[in-house]
């Protein structure tokens, strides 16, 4: 499908260039809106100035807005006669990250996360240019009441950047005290794609993201008797070790995950040989069933190797999984191929179906609460500036990754795409009988 966008050449559709017209007219307003964002980001769960600004934005635009749900989050809702409902989705937070972009409107924010250390606070993720779009989206879809039919929910969710915000607006009712949505849209800006490129995987986009602890216990004593110990060291290195042979060994080739020992700790000087040591792991997979295998697995090895090891049963390895998790996030194939084909024209060259990865995004909770009933899709717009990628393509510059301090997209690219897009899109889904 990569090919799409290049065999199109039948002339746009007459409403294409009154909606590229419409976009370019109130791109200065969106930029004005990012550029306040950009420097005003707030942490996962604290997006409360954001959240209120947005709101009565929405508010302005004639739709019904809900604050607080889940928290920080926001629902905005336009009855518009009958038909499908479309909900649309943009996120809100900003990361612990010291901005370093030397930008005008670069962030000077500064507050204190979940860790409970002060830090600097930067949109390194660019959630501020999803807001943009998120608006003037609303914006044109406010406009062209008469050009659609249904019930428009538009969301602003919280906490994207720990995994819990959209689980904590599905658990504070989205789905029940609000329209339930037939189709959910968002998109995300990319950091290794060109500005204005829309990429869209088919099938999953972004992965399973499991954060697993083990603590090894021992039996500590002297570095230089260790035949009276039990060495933890030891221990957790087989276990790192096997644990590379689950991906290697276990799973289906056909198949992709990754098991990453982040962090190792144990021990505080040359000749004591510590009483316990712990594992860090970040584990990304794709589907439920490959998840299931490597949970298990890291179970079974970490007991495994403390057996092998001559550890009594009161001091087998602790294994525990973070609840809740980020579930891997899934285009459905109706919706995805639907909106491919309608964009392809439209972004003559622009359309391209691309991998997954293995990020993670919580959007996927959206799909997952009714998987029989809601269709699903994320789109990547690239973000990365004309001449920097073209630096890049060359091998003159290294660019810098979504949660970089450096991150700087190209937001008026980024946010026009995303927001033609997303209006086109909708108004496809909500086209009058
Ligand atoms: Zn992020
Ligand atoms: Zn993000």
């Amino acid at each position: 499908m990569a090919g799409v966008a290049a065999l199109s050449l039948a002339a746009a559709p007459a409403q294409a260039d009154e909606l590229r017209d419409a976009v370019t007219a109130d791109l200065p307003g969106l930029i004005a809106l990012y550029e306040d964002l950009h420097a005003n980001p707030e942490l996962s769960f604290q997006e409360v100035e954001t959240a209120k600004k947005l709101a009565a934005r929405a508010r302005a635009l004639g739709f019904e807005v809900t604050e607080g749900v889940g928290k920080t989050g926001v629902v905005a809702v336009m009855r518009n006669g009958d038909g499908p409902t479309v909900m649309l989705r943009a996120d809100m937070d900003g990361l612990p990250v010291i901005e370093q972009t030397g930008l005008p409107y670069a962030s000077k924010r500064r507050a204190v996360p979940q860790s409970g250390i002060e830090t600097g606070v930067m949109h390194a993720c660019g959630h501020d240019t999803h807001m943009a779009g998120w608006v003037g989206t609303a914006q044109l879809l406010a406009a062209r009441r008469d050009q659609w039919s249904g019930t428009l929910v538009m969301i602003l969710q919280p906490a994207e950047e720990i995994g819990e915000g959209a689980k904590a607006m599905l658990d504070d009712g989205l789905y029940t005290r609000f329209p339930k949505p037939d189709y959910v849209l968002a998109f995300h800006d990319a950091a290794q794609a060109p500005a204005g490129m829309i990429g869209y995987a088919n099938g999953f986009a972004l992965a399973n993201v499991d954060s697993v602890d083990i603590v090894v216990p021992g039996v500590g004593g002297h570095g230089a008797y260790p035949h009276t110990t039990k060495d933890p060291v030891v221990l957790a290195s087989a276990i790192v070790m096997r644990l590379q042979t689950l991906v290697s060994r276990e799973l289906n080739p056909t198949e992709s995950a990754v098991v990453t020992v982040g962090s190792f700790q144990a021990g505080s000087k040359h000749n004591i040989i510590p009483d316990e040591a712990r594992l860090q792991i970040t584990v990304r997979s794709y589907s439920d069933a490959a998840r299931k295998l490597l949970l298990d697995g890291i179970a079974r090895i970490a007991r495994g190797e403390a057996v092998a090891a001559g550890m009594p049963d009161d001091k087998m390895p602790r294994v525990s999984v973070a609840d809740p998790y980020t579930p891997a996030t899934f285009n459905t194939a109706a919706l995805t191929q639907r909106v491919a084909a309608l964009l392809a024209p439209r972004f003559e060259g622009r359309v391209k179906e691309v991998p997954a990865v293995m990020g993670g995004e919580d959007f996927s909770q959206f799909y997952r609460a009714d998987r029989d009933n809601v269709e699903s899709l994320i789109l990547w717009v690239g973000g990365v500036r004309a001449e920097e990628w073209a630096k890049a393509e060359k091998g003159e510059i290294t660019l810098p990754s979504l949660h970089s301090p450096f991150w700087a997209p190209d937001a008026p690219v980024v946010i026009a795409t995303a927001t033609e897009a997303l209006t086109a899109a909708t108004l496809d889904l909500m086209a009058k009988p």
